[in-house]
């Protein structure tokens, strides 16, 4: 149990937990703790994703990654990084976390 919640960003995780929760079988505190649990993690995620980023090698257009133009609308948001790159970087950093 104690893993769990060493975890509580990773996706599989939290599909462990509310299996968990669900075998518990207390159905009123189901719903609210995972209904909890999602609004936190996806509050995060938004925060996250409108986070303004900085890299010494920006040039305010290109992706500091693979150079390639990025969107307009995440320049708006101040990302460095295109969509590929940002996503190939989530995940990297989602494998890291799951590893320390
Ligand atoms: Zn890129």
């Amino acid at each position: 149990m104690s893993d769990v919640f060493d975890n509580k960003d990773d996706n599989e995780s939290k599909f462990v937990l509310t299996e968990n929760l669900i075998e518990k079988g207390n159905e009123g505190d189901i719903s609210s703790s995972v209904y909890e649990m999602f609004r936190n993690d996806s509050e995060k995620r938004i925060r996250d994703k409108v986070k303004p980023e900085f890299h010494e090698d920006f040039d305010g257009i290109h992706c500091v990654e693979c150079g390639d133009e990025i969107p307009e609308g995440r320049l708006a948001l101040q990302k460095v990084k295109c969509v590929f790159c940002q996503e190939a970087f989530e995940k990297i950093e989602k494998m890291y976390n799951k590893n320390s």
